[in-house]
């Protein structure tokens, strides 16, 4: 079964490649940083209030990122596979999304690790931030945005790790050929 997490710090190309793979696998790519920026974009009451932390590179607060991820996972698209991109992001999200899929029925079937280096993240988050305009883009921000994945996310690789989930892929050279090492990982 196809529900699976994809994990990696900011500018490893998390997006890019969940996108790909869940076309691949026909199944719904579940982003929460651009649910966030529709909302902000709508300038929806959950877009407000998520603005400020976005825009600061923090973290939403997991009240509010819970809820909206507990519905996105109950809709009918969501039912027979996912790929979840971007969350969880700390250890309470994770045992928030256990429970989530537990009154699904479900269970997260592979993580998706992707790696690359510090200075390569950097220059391809300012790359973006050029090209993009994203509000959460500046040098500042993007600095404090790998320190909050160091700080915050990557301490909770060990609880996926030791349930024997965790597939590592190295996120460095061609889109393409990052996608077709993520689909054979996928098949171990
Ligand atoms: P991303 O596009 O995944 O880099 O997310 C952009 C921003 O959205 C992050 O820097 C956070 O401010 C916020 N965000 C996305 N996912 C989460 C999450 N699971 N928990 C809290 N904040 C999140």
């Amino acid at each position: 079964m196809n529900r699976l997490l994809i994990i990696g710090p900011p500018g490893a190309g998390k997006g890019t490649q969940a996108a790909r793979i869940a076309d691949k696998l026909n199944i719904p790519a579940i982003s929460t940083g651009d649910i966030f920026r529709k909302n902000i974009k709508e300038e929806t009451p959950l877009g407000k209030e998520a603005k400020s932390y976005i825009d600061a590179g923090n973290l939403v607060p997991d009240s509010v990122t819970n809820n909206m991820v507990r519905a996105r996972l109950a809709e009918e698209d969501a039912r027979d596979g996912f790929l979840l991109d971007g969350y969880p992001r700390n250890t309470a999200q994770v045992a928030e999304l256990d429970e989530i899929l537990k009154e699904l029925g479900q269970e997260i079937d592979q993580v998706l690790l992707l790696i690359a280096d510090n200075d390569e993240l950097v220059e391809r988050l300012l790359g973006r931030a050029a090209e993009q305009g994203r509000t959460d883009d500046t040098e500042e921000v993007i600095r404090h945005r790998l320190k909050v994945y160091e700080e915050q996310t990557a301490p909770l690789l060990s609880v996926y790790r030791e349930r024997a989930l965790i597939q590592e892929v190295d996120g460095l050279g061609e889109i393409d050929d990052v996608t077709t090492r993520i689909l054979e990982a996928l098949k171990k």
